[in-house]
C-alpha cells in the first residue's frame, strides 16, 4: 500500500562523502539539516491537517545517510518523531540510507523507535558503476544489508539510478533483475541526471560522460519498470520529481506517466501480433495511460502499422 508520507529532508546527514551524481541540497531543496524545533512544528502541522491520514502516514527522513549519523544526532531525530508514533498519529517512521550502513546493533535501534520502512540506495549491482560513482559500497553490501532488513521485519525499499557512468542498459536491467531477487516491497527508479557541483558534472562538462537522453532513458527503463510492476513490487517513483538545477540528463515532468505508458504498450503488443484496426476496452483508471501525453500513443501505435481504439470499460481488466 502507498504511504502518505511527512518527508523531512536531512541533506547529506551522515554521508561519509558525497557520491559522484548527488547534490541533495537541489535534489530535496532544502539547505541545511532542520532542527528539533522544526521537526516537530512540522509534525504537529501535518497531524492538524483535515486529510492527515494516521493509519497510512509515515515520517519519512530522506536526503541522507541515516544510519550513519553519529548516534546521538540520530537518536535525537528518533526521538522527536516517535512520540507520535507512539500516540498513533502515524503508522511509522521511514529512512533511507546506504547499504554500508546496515548492521543488526542499528536495527534493533531503529526498530526500537518504530521505524518500519528502510530504503537503500543501492543504484548499481555492477563493481564498476558504483566504483565509478565513489559509491564506496559494494553490490555484497546491498545483498547483505537487504536480507538483514528483510530478516528482521522492515518493509525494505531499493532505489536504483540507471545511466550512471560505465553503465549500459543490459546492467541496468541486470541490476534490477538482482534487486527483485532480493524481495523488496518497494522500488524507486531514476535514470541519471547531472546536478552543477558535483564530480558527475565535470565529466560531462569534458566529455567523458554523455547523459542519458529522455528516449534513451525511455527505452531503458521501460523494461525495468516492466519486470518490477510484474513482481508485483511497488513502484514508488520513476525519474526525479524534482530537478530544479539539473543542467543535463533524463528529467521530464511526466517520466514516470511515459514509462507506465510504455510498458503499457510492451505489453499489449505481446497480445496483438497482427497488424490491423483494433478497439481495445481499457479500464478508465488505465485510459490515460493508453492514450498517453497528449493522445500521442495512438500516433505510437500508428507508426507500428496498428490502428487501436480505446474504449473505457469497467470490467477490462487492467494491462499494467
Ligand atoms: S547518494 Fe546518498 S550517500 Fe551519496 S551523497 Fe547522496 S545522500 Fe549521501
Amino acid at each position: 500500500m502507498k504511504h502518505a508520507n511527512l518527508a523531512i529532508f536531512i541533506p547529506f546527514a551522515g554521508c561519509p562523502h558525497q557520491c559522484s551524481f548527488c547534490d541533495q541540497h537541489l535534489i530535496t531543496g532544502a539547505q541545511r539539516m532542520p532542527s528539533i524545533q522544526l521537526i516537530e512544528d512540522m509534525i504537529k502541522l501535518c497531524v492538524s491537517r483535515p486529510n492527515h491520514r494516521r493509519d497510512l502516514a509515515q515520517i519519512a527522513f530522506f536526503g541522507g545517510s541515516f544510519t550513519c549519523i553519529p548516534k546521538e544526532q540520530m537518536i535525537a531525530l528518533l526521538e522527536a518523531a516517535s512520540p507520535y508514533v507512539e500516540k498513533g498519529l502515524f503508522s511509522g517512521i521511514r529512512i533511507s540510507t546506504r547499504p554500508d550502513g546496515i548492521n543488526e546493533e542499528m536495527l534493533n535501534l531503529l526498530k526500537k523507535y518504530h521505524v518500519t520502512s528502510i530504503e537503500l540506495g543501492a543504484q548499481s549491482m555492477d563493481p564498476a558503476v558504483l566504483q565509478a560513482a565513489r559509491r564506496g559500497h559494494t553490490p555484497e553490501d546491498t545483498i547483505q544489508a537487504s536480507k538483514q532488513i528483510k530478516d528482521a521485519g522492515f518493509t525494505l525499499g531499493l532505489q536504483m539510478l540507471p545511466g550512471l557512468p560505465l553503465d549500459t542498459p543490459e546492467k541496468a536491467l541486470d541490476t534490477a533483475m538482482r534487486l527483485i531477487a532480493l524481495k523488496p516491497q518497494e522500488m524507486r527508479v531514476y535514470p541519471a541526471v547531472v546536478f552543477p557541483g558535483t564530480s558527475l558534472y565535470e565529466q560531462y562538462k569534458n566529455g567523458s560522460y554523455r547523459p542519458l537522453s529522455v528516449d534513451e532513458a525511455l527505452q531503458w527503463t521501460i523494461p525495468i519498470a516492466d519486470e518490477i510492476l510484474k513482481h508485483k513490487i511497488t513502484l514508488l517513483k520513476v525519474g526525479l520529481h524534482q530537478a530544479d538545477g539539473a543542467v543535463a540528463g533524463a528529467f521530464h515532468p511526466a517520466f514516470g506517466e511515459m514509462v507506465r505508458t510504455g510498458v503499457f504498450n510492451k505489453r499489449l503488443l505481446e497480445r496483438l501480433p497482427q497488424k490491423g484496426v483494433y478497439t481495445i476496452k481499457v479500464h478508465p483508471k488505465e485510459l490515460s495511460i493508453a492514450l498517453g501525453q497528449k493522445r500521442s500513443n495512438l500516433d505510437y501505435w500508428k507508426s507500428l502499422g496498428y490502428e487501436l481504439h480505446f474504449s473505457p470499460d469497467t470490467t477490462a481488466e487492467f494491462i499494467i
